[in-house]
């Protein structure tokens, strides 16, 4: 399934996309109105026929949301192409680097990229997101892809300076201002993805391709991130995890380039969709 999140008579709902066409799961129908809730119930719902309504063209949709909202944990990995670590003037690590955004960054598909006054150096990072489906703790990397619900575009939206220059070398600051976890727009499940591992992935800024690369560049593949990160903390329905970005990010170019007011980025995952936000000065 390709599932979206809009709004229903003032109601967040999910919705299916089925061609360029959507059809609303209907509450009536049963059918769950969270990703959380649906991978929990994922058994009963995989094979069930989505609605008896009608579809509606997806042109129709005025506000999408995010797809997954109000999650436990976003967990995002760093430095996890070797190519883009290079680029930031370093080696690939031998363990996952680990960070996370708080679950109040996360954005829908169109909306703001808002900019703080107090950072100048805001970066753009395309990736491929994880979303948790069956929750578990100590995770063999045998049964790990088990876990996994679907996936979808992201945005590790960074600002540099604060990524890089607070004390402590903690990235979080940086990494987790409001809005800088754009994703969607919609979850594929994962029995619609063939091959997590060999999907191109792109990030452009107003219309010009900035990052062009493949997932098959991951450094730890998606089953080793699930088994290690569930070492230490127990993997929820409806966990992020952000899987790290290739090269071609603003602060690695030269001249280097940070977002400003009236851009647009997109992210273009192969079988994902485009995930598109303007970005603008944050409102005092
Ligand atoms: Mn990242």
């Amino acid at each position: 399934m390709k599932l979206i999140s809009v709004l229903q008579a003032g109601q967040p709902v999910l919705a299916e996309i089925i061609d360029k066409d959507y059809r609303i799961l209907e509450p009536s129908g049963g059918w769950p109105q969270t990703i959380q809730s649906l991978a929990e119930n994922w058994v009963r719902f995989r094979n069930k026929q989505s609605v008896a309504g009608k579809s509606r063209p997806l042109t129709d949709i005025c506000e999408f949301l995010a797809p997954v909202r109000q999650m436990e944990k976003v967990v995002c990995v760093g430095v996890n192409y070797a190519d883009h670590a290079r680029e930031m003037g370093g080696e690939p690590p031998e363990i996952p680097v680990i960070f996370n955004k708080f679950p109040s960054a996360i954005q829908a598909h169109r909306g703001a990229i808002r900019l703080p006054a107090i950072t100048a150096q805001v970066d753009f990072e395309a990736e491929l997101v994880v979303v948790i489906g069956k929750p578990g703790k100590k995770i063999a990397r045998e049964s790990a892809m088990d876990h996994v619900f679907g996936y979808c575009c992201g945005n590790d939206v960074t600002a540099r300076d604060w990524q890089k220059n607070t004390p402590g070398g903690q990235w979080l600051r940086g990494k987790t201002f409001d809005t800088f976890a754009p994703i969607g727009p919609m979850v594929v499940t994962a029995d619609e993805i063939d091959n997590p591992h060999n999907l191109a992935i792109e990030s452009r800024v107003n219309g010009q391709v900035m990052q062009s690369s493949n997932t098959s560049n991951l450094i730890f593949p998606i089953d080793e991130l699930i088994s290690h990160l569930s070492l230490f903390v127990t993997l929820k329905p409806g966990d992020l995890i952000f899987t790290g970005t290739p090269p071609g990010v603003g602060a690695g170019r030269d001249p280097q380039v940070w977002l400003q007011p009236g851009d647009r980025v997109e992210v273009e995952i192969e079988g994902l969709g485009v995930l598109s936000n303007p970005v603008v000065t944050e409102p005092d």
